[in-house]
């Protein structure tokens, strides 16, 4: 059986893009991976997410997507996709030893914000450790925050959450920002930020939330307990987009390259959420992207009838 549309991702990219096109009766088959629900997982409660005033825990926007997509039709699978064969059509998506062959396909496998690596890190994320401070920040009015990072991130992070916290001290592990200059000045100069130069993040501690943080002197080794509410980890996105390598265009970090938005280089394959957007990586613009895929696709069987 050929399907007529695979989506590649089950955050709110691809889950977006199955409303639409389940509701256009296209039947659509989600590969959403096995860690089905992309960064929102990892989050606790979201504010910003529109038409939920009192917020809404990530991982229920995924369950309510999934519902809404299920009701018109959409199908699931939670696995991995292992790799894409775009050299004929129909486009072919292997998963283990299964094949599922596409006319089209939409693509919303996603980023994930880089980690530090400590185990305490993955504990305490959304519960002290945050990876977006847009998301979070509101949640640290009157505390104090660390931001793990020197590129314009971590600038960013630590500029926007000086209008909740009471301080923040950005902490880079070397003597010098990647930044670009003008950012750098903004921090430099920003009274409610301080700057801890040539410093690692070594454990987070705490009970049921972070407390604290044990920084290390990456030159001496020299260890120091900070008391702290949250931690930023700011040191950049990595797409999920092994499987492309080759086969669709990618930038130097290897975010797919898009035209008008949502179009790949490949006939009848289209692109969602953040595996090509490094700059908004929000939820409600990553299911925009979504939306807009699945109208493309739309477009696309209007064209090839
Ligand atoms: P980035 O430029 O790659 O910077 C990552 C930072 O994290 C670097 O300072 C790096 O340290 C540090 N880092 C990496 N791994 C680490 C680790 N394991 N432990 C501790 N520190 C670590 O990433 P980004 O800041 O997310 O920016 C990504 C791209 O988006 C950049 O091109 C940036 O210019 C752009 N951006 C632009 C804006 C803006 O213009 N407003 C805002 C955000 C992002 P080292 O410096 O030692 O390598």
């Amino acid at each position: 059986m050929v399907e007529k549309i695979v989506i590649i991702g089950g955050g709110p990219a691809g889950l977006s893009a199955a409303i639409y096109a389940s509701r256009e009766g296209f039947e659509p088959l989600v590969i959403a991976g096995f860690a089905a629900g992309g960064q929102l997982l990892l989050t606790t409660v979201v504010e910003n997410f529109p038409g939920f005033p009192e917020g809404i825990d990530g991982p229920e926007i995924i369950v309510k997507m999934r519902e809404q997509a299920e009701k018109f039709g959409t199908r699931f699978v939670n696995e991995n996709v292992t790799a894409v064969d775009f050299s004929s059509r129909p486009y072919r998506i292997l998963v283990d030893e299964k094949t599922y062959e596409a006319e089209t396909v939409i693509i919303a496998t996603g980023a994930d914000a880089m980690l530090i690596g400590l185990e305490s890190e993955k504990k305490f994320m959304g519960r002290g450790v945050s990876s977006c401070a847009t998301c979070d920040g509101p949640f640290y009015k009157g505390k104090s925050v660390i931001v793990v990072g020197g590129g314009d991130s971590a600038m960013e992070e630590a500029l926007f959450l000086t209008r909740f916290a009471s301080s923040v001290k950005l902490v880079h592990r070397r003597d010098s920002f990647r930044a670009s200059k003008i950012m750098q000045e903004k921090v430099l100069h920003d009274p409610k930020i301080s700057v801890i130069w040539n410093t690692a993040v070594d454990e987070i501690k705490g009970d049921r939330k972070v407390e604290s943080v044990v920084l290390k002197d990456v030159n001496t080794g020299q260890k120091n307990e900070l008391p702290i509410d949250g931690v930023f980890v700011a040191i950049g996105h990595k797409p999920n987009t092994e499987i492309f390598k080759g086969k669709l265009e990618m930038d130097a970090k290897g975010y797919l390259v898009t035209k008008n938005e949502v179009e790949t280089g490949m006939e009848g394959v289209f692109v969602a959420g953040d595996v090509y957007d490094s700059y908004y990586r929000q939820a409600v613009t990553a299911s925009a992207g979504g939306v807009k895929a699945a109208l493309k696709v739309r477009e696309y069987f209007a064209n090839h009838q």
